[in-house]
């Protein structure tokens, strides 16, 4: 293959497409210079940045239009960390896991590791479509994912009428912030702010209903052993001081409030979902008239909205078309390194400007011609 030099004329202005660590916008960079030096390199037990985590916390409430006496958490180690603080400080007995790729896979793994639960009850579908929520008794965590990253498959967001008392514990990672839902329909909506928040990993934050502060109230007073780092109740402790058990990463928390801020000036959650959406549907429908691209996701309405996999037929190298993008500084369209198809996938997350994917369909239609 010789190098393929797409025209400047064709280039998307910002060449970030991945599902994260994603694009940052500049004005999140701007804002974080603008806290050198009243806020960066100072004390996170002082005002200016316990002042910082409020403002996030307050923005995300209004973001999600949150029900009354629901709570926005936060605590160190990302959404891989928060499985593990679930497992430990929020399911009673036994939960249930729906598992239509990686991420809701790893979940149900690690509550079944956990020697003090009973074995969860997984429900697995093939990548690229998803499995479904049923009612059993003696569930009393529900749990899937709000997009599932590494398929591009997307589950809308309800409430499982379960046990009394049941939650609804939801992995919002790569969704929050960029598609719309009803808060009420949850009890545990919880995310990374590297994706559809632009900012940087490291960090868990969490919405969560008055039932979940209950349960981890009850879990967290059983007499269960519960390491300090994962224990629920330190979060809500913590987070309701605008503090975190220990020190954060005081720029992921500033470029999270700035994207948080931008959100909902332009227009909230709302504005957020119809933009992905736009951006979304470029791909599928750029997918759908290609002859050698079809979207991997079958079923319209299971395909993600801030996550899109195309798949390419034999006569393309979908490796070789991501390397000459990227020889180009459209970067990480490679699919998810597990699922081993023969694909792009690509991150329309709020950031991203429509108008760039476009331009990102025209740089593809342009090395396809070439690639062979
Ligand atoms: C990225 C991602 C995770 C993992 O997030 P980390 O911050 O790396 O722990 C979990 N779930 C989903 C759905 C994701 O997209």
């Amino acid at each position: 293959m010789a190098d393929i030099s797409i025209p400047t004329n064709l280039l998307p202005a910002d060449g970030r497409f991945g599902c994260g660590p994603s694009k940052v916008r500049s004005e999140q960079l701007s804002f974080l210079a603008s806290l050198q030096p009243g806020v960066l390199g100072t004390s996170h037990r002082q005002a200016p940045v316990k002042d910082l985590v409020g403002s996030v916390r307050s923005g995300l409430l209004d973001l999600f239009r949150a029900p009354e006496g629901y709570e926005i958490l936060l605590a160190n180690g990302g959404a891989t960390t928060f499985w593990d603080s679930a497992a430990h400080s929020l399911v009673e007995k036994r939960s249930q896991h729906l598992a239509f790729g990686e991420f809701g896979a790893k979940f149900g793994k690690a509550t079944g590791a956990a020697p003090f639960l009973e074995e969860p009850d997984v429900r697995s579908a093939e990548a690229g479509s998803r499995s479904q929520a049923e009612a059993v008794a003696g569930i009393d965590v529900y749990a899937y994912p709000h997009n599932e990253t590494s398929t591009g498959v997307m589950a809308p967001v309800v409430r499982v009428a379960g046990d009394a008392g049941a939650l609804t514990v939801v992995d919002a990672t790569s969704a929050a912030g960029g598609i719309d839902f009803d808060a009420s329909q949850t009890d545990v909506y919880y995310f990374s702010p590297q994706k559809n928040f632009a900012s940087d990993g490291g960090i868990w934050f969490a919405l969560v209903s008055p039932a979940a502060i209950e349960r981890i109230e009850r879990v967290t007073t059983s007499g269960r052993y519960i390491p300090e780092t994962l224990n629920l109740a330190g979060a809500v402790e913590n987070s309701r001081k605008n503090q975190t058990l220990n020190t954060p990463a005081l720029a992921t928390l500033a470029m999270m409030d700035e994207q948080v801020r931008w959100i909902n000036e332009q227009g909230g959650l709302a504005w957020a979902s119809a933009r992905t959406a736009e951006s979304s549907h470029v791909l599928y429908d750029w997918a759908e008239r290609t002859a050698v691209a079809t979207p991997f996701v079958s079923d319209p309405n299971h395909r993600s909205q801030v996550v899109v996999t195309i798949d390419f037929d034999e006569s393309v190298d979908a490796a070789a078309l991501s390397t000459a993008l990227r020889a180009n500084g459209i970067v990480d369209t490679e699919p998810y390194r597990k699922l081993g198809r023969n694909q792009l996938r690509v991150a329309t997350f709020t950031a991203i400007e429509p108008d760039d994917v476009r331009a990102l369909t025209a740089s593809i239609d342009y090395v396809l011609e070439r690639l062979s």
